[in-house]
């Protein structure tokens, strides 16, 4: 188990339950962040009694130090303070519960530092997986996924991300709140109606990212990625109760999942207690109240994200990058109601089409990419 960890994004869902799990575990907190969320962030510090809390944005952070004045916590701000919270000395795990490509910088710097990612944060892995897993392997950084689907591939690898007689990966997907419909009946869906996911309860982009099915693009490159497979040894399964939370097929045919109840708090607490396993707070697997446990194909005609997102996989170079940070954009307007739902996929796709793919980019590279997809959705809706 770990000993100490900094929680990135301590104020949204993933920080939350890990804030949980941690007390749960007796595990104490060297950092916590946020962007804004100053309200809930001195809750927490209070709570928890961390060294550093970073404010990303540098307004909220001045009101919290003074807030937190009569403490010793020492409140940090802007991207150097989300970077001194990922290498907190003191902390030998990061869980990366950021949310967006924002994540990316701090997570590198603790893989220097050779602490362990407890990774939540995928859109690191979409757009620069090549070089984070490299430099992790490098330094010999434990990278343990807290992705729900990607820890059920590492416990179905027997607690990997590497296995030569692994043949296939079975992504299954929830399918998400429209499940069903066609591309026409939900063209103008509500940010409401979006975010009612029916099984997991998580942050706005995931849950908009969930019913546009991008959330299981980018898991299907955050799978290649972590476990070194080709996108034709990746198969997406709709699997609408989420019980069956992945699989793997090995070269001899045998199949084997990860079944648990829907909630986070298991490959969170799962992240931090690997290679040892604790009795847990999230609630039980009852099989016979399962209910049908079905198995379908996506449907790509109307989920065309998760088409989109396959392509740029296999494309490679800067695409998953713009693919990510348009995507991070576009899903940031139709949350303001700048954008309608359908409009998500054009402005991904339009991005795509526009902007010039590099191949084996470095981090630079990638940087700028991920500008000038946000730039290109911004402009295209300024019109
Ligand atoms: P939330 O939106 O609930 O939380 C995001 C957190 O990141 C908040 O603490 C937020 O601070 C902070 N944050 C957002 N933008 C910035 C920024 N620019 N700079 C610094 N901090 C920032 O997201 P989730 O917890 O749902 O998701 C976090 C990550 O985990 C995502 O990458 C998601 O894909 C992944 N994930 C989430 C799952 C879930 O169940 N929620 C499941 C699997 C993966 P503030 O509160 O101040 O806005
Ligand atoms: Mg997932």
């Amino acid at each position: 188990m770990v000993k100490c960890i900094s929680v990135l994004g301590a104020t949204g869902s993933i920080g939350r339950q890990s804030l949980t799990v941690a007390a749960h575990l007796g595990i104490p907190v060297a950092a916590i962040t946020a962007e804004k969320n100053i309200r809930l962030l001195e809750e927490q510090a209070r709570l928890h009694s961390p060294r550093i809390a970073a404010v990303y944005d540098e307004k909220a952070a001045s009101e919290l130090r003074t807030a937190l004045a009569d403490t010793s916590v020492r409140v940090v701000s802007g991207p150097e303070g989300l970077l001194e919270a990922a290498t907190a000395a003191e902390a030998d795990c990061v869980v990366t519960g950021v949310s967006g490509s924002v994540g990316l910088l701090p997570t590198l710097a603790a893989i220097e530092q050779k602490k362990r990612i407890a990774l939540a944060n995928k859109e690191t892995l979409v757009c620069a997986g090549e070089l984070v897993m490299a430099r992790a392997a490098e330094t010999g950084a434990e990278i343990v996924p807290v992705d729900s689907e990607h820890s059920a591939i590492f416990q179905s690898l027997g607690g990997a991300l590497r296995h030569p007689g692994l043949r296939r990966i079975l992504l299954t997907a929830s399918g998400g709140p429209f499940l069903g419909l066609t591309g026409a009946e939900t063209y103008h869906k509500t940010p409401a109606e979006a975010i009612a996911h029916p099984n997991w309860s998580m942050g706005a982009k995931i849950s908009v990212d969930s019913a546009t099915m991008m959330n299981k693009g980018l898991e299907f490159i955050e799978a290649m990625r972590l476990f070194g497979v080709t996108p034709e040894q990746i198969t997406v399964l709709i699997h609408p109760r989420s019980v069956v939370h992945s699989a793997v097929e090995y070269v001899d045919g045998s199949v084997v999942a990860q079944l648990a109840s829907p909630d986070m708090v298991l490959p969170i607490q799962l992240a931090l207690t690997w290679p040892e396993r604790k009795p847990s707070p999230a609630p039980d697997l009852d099989l016979f109240s399962a209910g049908d446990l079905r198995f379908l194909p996506p449907d790509l005609e109307n989920t065309p994200c998760l088409g989109l997102a396959m392509e740029a996989a296999k494309r490679g170079g800067t695409a998953p990058a713009i693919l990510s940070a348009a995507n991070e954009a576009a899903v940031g307007l139709f949350l303001r109601e700048k954008l309608c739902f359908g409009q998500i996929y054009e402005c991904v796709a339009g991005a795509l089409g526009s902007i010039e793919i590099i191949d084996a980019p470095s981090l630079e590279d990638i940087l700028a990419a991920d500008g000038r997809a946000r730039e290109f959705v911004y402009g295209a809706v300024r019109g």
